[in-house]
């Protein structure tokens, strides 16, 4: 799976102890699972509420989005006003993306805390 919620590294994984390739799952900023490619062993980071620190994580985010868009115009002028109508027209459909992956994950964590309920 790569989206660009999904980046890659060379982590140690604890099923099959050797150093591999793992997809490395976001939320916007919130790390939600590893991946082992080898084995697919998947780790997943403990959140007291996901949905509510993805919600403060989201805040935060649309808090400081001024400032990191003005620093990414004046790093690169042309790029940013070239990438701007798509970057914008993509932030709905990023934010859709990450509550359907909080939502998932949540879920995943309420069923193997209380496995007899669904
Ligand atoms: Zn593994």
């Amino acid at each position: 799976m790569a989206t660009d919620e999904t980046e890659l590294a060379d982590l140690l994984c604890s099923s099959c102890g050797r150093v591999t390739e793992h997809d490395v799952v976001y939320a916007g900023r919130l790390l939600l699972h590893t991946e082992c490619h080898r084995c697919h062993h998947i780790v997943r980071y403990p959140h007291e509420s996901l949905p509510d620190e993805y919600l403060e994580d989201l805040k935060d985010r649309v808090r400081t989005k001024p400032r990191r868009l003005l620093r990414r115009a004046n790093r690169h002028p042309r790029r940013f006003l070239a990438g701007l109508p798509g970057a914008v027209l993509r932030q709905p459909r990023k934010m859709i993306g990450e509550l359907r992956r909080v939502r998932r994950e949540s879920a995943e964590e309420r069923r193997r805390q209380d496995p007899g309920s669904t």
